[in-house]
């Protein structure tokens, strides 16, 4: 069926969340397409690998880099982005760090509360203002592409604090992609849907578990889960002068999860 080949040789990639799951996927892609990457994660540990995701881009790709950062302080956003000054500054700001704490609606403190829209939407919020600010002041437009999920538009059992903070990444991104067209930049999401990580403790083993049973997510009308494998192509094609004409979109990378 074919495969595309990216050729991101000389841009500089910005991810969040880059160091596990779906964003360590997505940088190693990048970087495999001949990118440099900065990933601004809270942990440079993997939680379903061995070796950081800035050591494998060293050892096998090009120039990875990894830089402690909070996403929830915007402080720490600001310096994640000057640091890609030194590979010329940043063209691909993906904002992706995220995390869910599922329980009912009724049970969820404000701490949790705060947590959640913390990472997810203030993350993304700081996320795209600064990397925006930053190519408007260097006069070099890029592209960012935001982590959204199904739970951008489809309530889920127990996790209304998450589908609120998902919702506004949707709208984070639609707004921002409106607000920066002038400025050249896209800005666009990729809504995946239940994609085997460690994103809840455990869920990838009990994932594939089910499925080799073949009971998992019968909803899905392709029948299985997601890997972070299916869903890191949808960032380097918006990421590509192929979307060159696309801004606003969330792509939705679910098995067809959505229609249904
Ligand atoms: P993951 O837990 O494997 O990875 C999340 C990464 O974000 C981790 O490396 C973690 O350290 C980092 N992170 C968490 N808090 C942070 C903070 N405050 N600052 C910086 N980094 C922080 O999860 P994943 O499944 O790869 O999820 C990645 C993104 O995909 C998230 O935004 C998530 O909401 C979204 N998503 C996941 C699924 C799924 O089924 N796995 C579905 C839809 C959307």
């Amino acid at each position: 069926m074919g495969r595309p080949t990216y050729d991101f040789e000389g841009t500089t990639v910005v991810i969040t969340g880059g160091s596990s799951g779906i964003g360590r996927e997505i940088a190693l892609r990048f970087a495999k397409a001949g990118a440099t990457v900065l990933n601004g994660d809270i942990d440079r540990e993997p939680k379903d690998a061995t070796t950081p995701t800035d050591v494998v881009i060293d050892e096998q790709y090009g120039d990875g880099e990894y830089v402690s950062t909070d996403v929830t302080e915007r402080e720490d956003i600001v310096e994640l982005v000057e640091r890609a000054h030194e590979f010329g500054g940043v063209d691909v700001m993906i904002n992706n760090a995220g995390l869910q704490i599922p329980k009912p609606m009724s049970d969820v403190t404000p701490t949790e509360f705060d947590r959640i829209h913390g990472v997810n939407s203030k993350g993304t919020f700081f996320g795209t203002q600064v990397a925006a600010a930053d190519m408007i002041d260097r006069e070099d437009p890029g592209v960012i592409v935001n982590t959204a999920s199904i739970s951008s538009d489809l309530a889920q059992r127990e996790q209304v604090q998450y589908d609120s903070s998902k919702g506004s990444v949707k709208m984070i991104t639609r707004g921002a992609a409106l607000e920066y067209a002038d400025d050249g930049i896209r800005v666009n999401g990729v809504a995946p849907g239940q994609i085997a990580t460690e994103f809840t403790e455990g869920w990838k083993d009990q994932a594939e578990e089910m499925v080799a049973e073949d009971e998992l997510l019968k909803p899905v009308p392709l029948g299985r889960a997601g890997t972070p494998e299916d869903v890191a192509g949808a960032y380097l094609f918006l990421a590509s002068d192929d979307g060159a004409y696309v801004t606003g979109e969330l792509l939705h990378v679910d098995g067809g999860w959505q229609v249904c």
